[in-house]
């Protein structure tokens, strides 16, 4: 599985529509201050279904549309769409080609699509369960989670290193059985 490329449109400082093609292999992003960098990989989470505005960094989540600049107006509608290669079939459909999109309106109307399939949040999430992708995992560390991983106490420390490592499943699956 692999992602081959991201359309943004009129989400953050993406007011044009903007096509990154991602090729096989490492993909750096580099670009000063402000230039949008966390703003493309806060696109491939919103895209996957985050919920939370405040982990987009704003306080409702109509703040990832593009708000307007000192040349341009507003926009009322965020777009994203991310292309994935699924030949391996890695996650769980038929699909050779995964696109999963998501739109956002100002009045709130927001709908997901799965190859330009009218879908709901659950077929998203479910699309990503158990890949180590997905809106809760470890695969995208923000700026500064880091450090907060660093400066975490040892127990939560182990507790996210059994999440990466898919312990914690099993560990919950003994406890049931040692109720039972
Ligand atoms: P750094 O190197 O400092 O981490 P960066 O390249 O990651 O910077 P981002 O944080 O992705 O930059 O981009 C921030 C820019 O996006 C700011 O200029 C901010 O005004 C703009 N921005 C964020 N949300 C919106 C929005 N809804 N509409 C317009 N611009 C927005
Ligand atoms: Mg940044």
């Amino acid at each position: 599985m692999r992602l081959k490329s991201l359309e943004i449109n009129g989400f953050k400082s993406f007011a044009d529509k903007t096509v990154i093609d991602f090729m096989p292999g490492m993909t750096g992003i580099v670009g000063p201050n402000g230039s949008g960098k966390s703003n493309i990989i806060e696109a491939i989470r919103w895209v996957m279904g985050e919920q939370s505005a405040k982990g987009l960094r704003g306080s409702t989540m109509s703040d990832v549309i593009f708000g307007g600049s000192k040349n341009r107006r507003a926009l009322g509608r965020a777009m994203v769409t991310m292309t994935i290669d699924n030949s391996d079939h890695f996650l769980h459909t038929d699909f050779d080609e995964v696109q999963v999109s998501r739109r956002l309106y100002r009045d709130g109307q927001a709908e997901y699509l799965i190859n330009g399939v009218k879908s709901r949040l659950k077929d998203i999430t479910d699309l990503f369960v158990d890949t180590g992708l997905g809106r809760e995992s470890f695969s995208i560390i923000n700026q500064g989670k880091v450090e907060e991983i660093f400066n975490a106490k040892a127990e939560d420390r182990r507790a996210i290193i059994e999440d990466v490592a898919g312990v914690f499943k099993y560990k919950q699956n003994k406890l049931k059985s040692q109720n039972e």
